[in-house]
Order: structure tokens, then sequence, then C-alpha cells
């Protein structure tokens, strides 16, 4: 019997609407060339930094801390989008100044959100990659401009969403001629209360078969707390990830974001170890 699934069609209908990002189709794998760095088939590649730019000082700290470990990649939001109103909501584009900043003093690669298409261009000028987070994941519009600007974009999994629903927002993006998009599998909704999210290892393996399209884990987000985001980290590289994306803070106790989550550097330290000694799958 054939069953319909999350998205409310049959799964071989998604796989037949899935033109650009399934495998079957396209059997070769992506590599996203950022110059110094790549992401994709045979690399893995870390992304580091704050959930948010707080301050020159703050991201400038955390730009040479990663950068003495070897990693590429800056992560800093600029605009945050906060679950609840009264949250910093971020520096805007006062902090993409200090991100674009310390990371040309390091020669590391930026990745920021973009949370409205108003954002793109100014986005697509300065950052190296665009980041479009688990809310809009299924925002198609934003999908859509940040497509059209031709810079790599890393898509996260909605909390909620299916892996077709996934596949089929990049498709969004494929569709219009822009092939340079990393997958984020960064913890769905469950019962289970322990953590955060739950971060959904089996979407790595899966991903892998279905599509062409490199895949990261932010273990950050799925954890929603240090003690458990370096074993999170290590399993999404036995699982055969290209990368992870992690948060770190100069100190974690005083982030006007995503404090709980933030590794400390000393923590940041021994992830970079650990990693090196897991083969890469
Ligand atoms: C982030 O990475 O800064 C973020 C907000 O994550 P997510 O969209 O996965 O919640
Ligand atoms: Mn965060």
């Amino acid at each position: 019997m054939t069953r319909a699934n999350v998205a409310g069609v049959l799964p071989e209908q998604v796989e037949d609407e899935l033109r650009l990002v399934a495998r079957s189709r396209h059997p070769a794998d992506t590599i996203i060339d950022l110059g110094d760095v790549r992401i994709g088939n045979g690399y893995f590649t870390l992304i580091a930094g704050p959930c948010a730019v707080e301050s020159e000082e703050q991201i400038s700290l955390c730009a040479d801390e990663i950068a003495s470990m070897g990693v590429k990649i800056l992560r800093g939001g600029c605009f945050k989008a906060r679950t609840s109103p009264y949250s910093f909501r971020g520096l805007g584009l006062e902090g993409l100044e200090y991100l674009e900043a310390a990371g040309r003093r390091n020669r590391l690669a930026i990745i920021s959100e973009v949370i409205s298409h108003e954002q793109v261009d100014e986005f697509a000028r300065r950052a190296s990659i665009l980041q479009i987070g688990a809310r809009n994941m299924q925002n198609y519009s934003l999908l859509t401009a940040a497509a059209k600007s031709k810079k790599p974009i890393m898509l996260k999994r909605g909390i909620s969403a299916s892996l077709d629903e996934l596949l089929l927002a990049a498709e969004y993006i494929l569709a219009q001629g822009n092939d340079q998009v990393i997958l984020c599998e960064r913890g769905i909704r469950s019962f289970q209360s322990d953590t955060r999210y739950t971060l959904d290892i089996s979407a790595v393996p899966v991903l892998r078969l279905r599509t062409h399209l490199p895949i990261l884990v932010d273990p950050s987000h799925a954890a929603g707390r240090r003690d458990l985001v370096i074993p999170l980290a290590l399993a999404a590289k036995a699982a055969g990830a290209h990368g992870i994306m992690v948060e770190v803070h100069p100190s974690p106790e005083k982030a006007l974001s995503d404090g709980p989550q933030a590794l400390t550097f000393k923590q940041f330290e021994e992830l970079v170890h650990k990693l090196n000694l897991i083969p890469q799958n």
C-alpha cells in the first residue's frame, strides 16, 4: 500500500519533484568552493562563532580563537529571529561590519543569517555564505531572493520539517540556477525534554543517499546545552556529515543569546582535537 508523507504527497512523487536536488538525477557530489576552504564530499569543514555578534571585541576574540585552531569559517548572527520579541535581536548591519572586519583580519570566510529579503543584497556583497534559519526554511520568497544572489546558501532544517520538505525547499534554490546549497540538520522537535531539540542523526546518512548536496550538522541548537555539544558533534562526523557548525563565546555566561549552548574556548579546543580522531566517512 502506498502512503502519503508529511508533505501530503507520495514518496515517489517527491523524488520526481527533486529534479535538481536528487542524487538519482545528479550523482556527482556538489562541492562548495570558497577559495581557502571547501565544503562537501571528501572534506570535513568546521564553522564556528557566537550565536550573535554582540560587540567588535566579542567577535574579534572569537575570530582569533577559531583561526588559531585552523577553522576557516566564522559565524555570527546580525539579525536574530528570536522566539520572544523582547530578547536581544542582534546588532543588524553594525554587527555585519564587525563580523566582516574580524573575518578579514583572520582570513576567514563569514556566514550570517538573512531573515528578510531586504537584507539579501547587502549580505550577498559582504558575506561568503548566506544562512537561512530553521524558522525560514519554508519562506519561499526569501529562498528565491537568496538564490538569485548566486551566493552559497546554508539551508537549516525547520524544527518540524521532514527530509522531503527540506529537500523540496532546497529545490526552490536550485530551481533559480543556484546549486551552491549546504543542508544543515540542527535538531527537530520531539517529546523528550533533556535537550532543546532532538538531533536527527539519521538525517545525515539518509540525506547523503538522497542528495548530492553537502550536509552539515549544528549540534549546538540541537542540544541547547554545552555539555552535550561535543558528543553530538562527534556522532555527526561518524555518521558522515561534511562538517559541523558550533556556537562558541568568550564568556558564555554573559552571552546575549544562546549562552547555555555556547562552548567555552577551552571546550572548543577539546572539540577540535576529538574531531580529528574520528575518521571521515
Ligand atoms: C542560528 O544558527 O543562529 C540559528 C538561529 O539557528 P536555527 O535557525 O537553526 O534556529
Ligand atoms: Mn543560536
